[in-house]
Order: C-alpha cells, then sequence, then structure tokens
C-alpha cells in the first residue's frame, strides 16, 4: 500500500468520526446515516481503495465515468449511486450499472427511464432532485414540483421513489442549515403521503463542507469526496 492509499483508510476513519459526533449531536444513530462516497475525478484505483475502507455506496456525477470504471470494481460488491444531471438520452445506459438515481429532476427524464427500465428485472431507485436555493445554476425541482414529480414516479411502474436529494447553495457556517431544515420538511410531507409504488426514506443532502450539519437537520445520506480523498 503506498502512502497515499493509507491517506484514504485514515480520511475514511475521519469522516466517520464526524459523523458519528454530528449524531450524537442530534440524538441520532450513526447507523441510520449512509456515507456514500464521491468519486469523481478519482481513478478506478482509489475508488477500490476506499471500497475497501468499508466505504460501499459510490457516487459519480457523470454516467460515463461511471461506466468507465465499473468494469474494475465488478469484483468488489458496492452500491452504485448516479448523483450528477442526467440527460435523457443517457436513460438506456442505466440498467445493470446503477442502483439508485438521485437527481431525477423532470418528467421528462422519468419517462425515459421508465422506458429503459421496462425489461429490467428490478425497477430503478430513485430520489428527485431539490433545487432548494431556487438558483439558475443548479438542476433540481422547485419544492413546488416535489409532489407532481413524485406522483408520477410512483404511477411509473419501473422507477420506484425512495426519497429527495438536494445541493443547497454554498453559503458560510450554520446558514446552510435553514435549506437543510426545509428539505427535511419537504421529505417528512413527501413520506406523510405514504404513496403507493415507494418506500420514502432517504434524505440526502450534505457534502465535506456541510455534512454535520445536514445530520443535525435530519439528512439519512451524506455524499462526501474532498472529504475522503483531498482535494480534485
Ligand atoms: C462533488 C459532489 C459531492 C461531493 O462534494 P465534496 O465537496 O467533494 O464532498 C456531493 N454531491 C454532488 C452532487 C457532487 O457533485
Amino acid at each position: 500500500m503506498t502512502e497515499r492509499y493509507c491517506n484514504i483508510a485514515e480520511r475514511v476513519q475521519k469522516v466517520r468520526e464526524g459523523m458519528a459526533q454530528a449524531a450524537l449531536k442530534a440524538g441520532r444513530r450513526v447507523e441510520d446515516i449512509t456515507l456514500v462516497g464521491v468519486t469523481k475525478t478519482r481513478t478506478a484505483d482509489e475508488v477500490r481503495r476506499l471500497i475497501e475502507a468499508g466505504v460501499d455506496h459510490i457516487g459519480e456525477n457523470r454516467i460515463q465515468e461511471l461506466l468507465d470504471k465499473r468494469p474494475f470494481l465488478t469484483d468488489l460488491p458496492h452500491t452504485a449511486h448516479m448523483i450528477g444531471h442526467l440527460q435523457r438520452n443517457k436513460a438506456k445506459f442505466l440498467p445493470g450499472c446503477v442502483d439508485m438515481l438521485q437527481s431525477l429532476d423532470s418528467a421528462e427524464t422519468l419517462a425515459a427511464l421508465e422506458k429503459a427500465y421496462a425489461g429490467a428485472p428490478a425497477p430503478l431507485d430513485v430520489l428527485i432532485e431539490v433545487n432548494i436555493g431556487g438558483e439558475a445554476s443548479k438542476s433540481g425541482v422547485a419544492p413546488a414540483g416535489v409532489l407532481p414529480l413524485a406522483e408520477a414516479v410512483c404511477q411509473s411502474p419501473h422507477v420506484r421513489l425512495r426519497g429527495l436529494m438536494a445541493i443547497p447553495p454554498f453559503v458560510e457556517g450554520e446558514k446552510v442549515r435553514g435549506y437543510f431544515a426545509q428539505m427535511h420538511q419537504l421529505f417528512v410531507d413527501i413520506q406523510s403521503k405514504k404513496m403507493d409504488n415507494s418506500t420514502v426514506e432517504v434524505l440526502s443532502m450534505g457534502m465535506s463542507s456541510d455534512y454535520p450539519y445536514a445530520i443535525l437537520e435530519g439528512a439519512t445520506m451524506i455524499r462526501v469526496g474532498t472529504d475522503l480523498f483531498g482535494p480534485r
């Protein structure tokens, strides 16, 4: 093992400790929070070390990058998350390669996924991405668009609603908590609808800079890249 790889295991340990501290502060069980290692720009070899260090949920932003690294990881059991914007015409690449799409943001993409998964052995798990800060530069549906899209997912037999995801605006320090709190409220609202064909239990929010705040506000999944691998 090279220095660099030792480093990954140490960094994983640090993030696990950060998660445990935040969970303790929130009065939550750390077991109820899933760590997704974000592997964009990292080599397949680095991703291997991460999985070997116990991070068996892996998130990629671009489907091409996910497909490129996948052949090198087939012997290591892991769950693959697509966390970046998905173009409609790329939906066909997901079956057999992606376990969860965290970035569903339109009825058009949903229709393309429904078609792509029509012959697949299991439905695709999806999170609806919410543009909680109303930022023009970010994808995701507006908060008011969440329920209509959630209902459309529940009417799609080959796609299963699992929860919500967000990337809040970058703001200094604790201010981000307001966005996380809004997301948690939306999550609870959607959960309370008890829609058919859905298991709404995932609230994916929090990255290297802000995951402790996300955990304090109820995140059940965090997506961390920089803190696990170092700067990109
Ligand atoms: C890159 C990325 C992350 C991780 O960001 P870090 O700051 O490196 O932890 C999380 N979520 C999404 C959607 C990303 O694109």
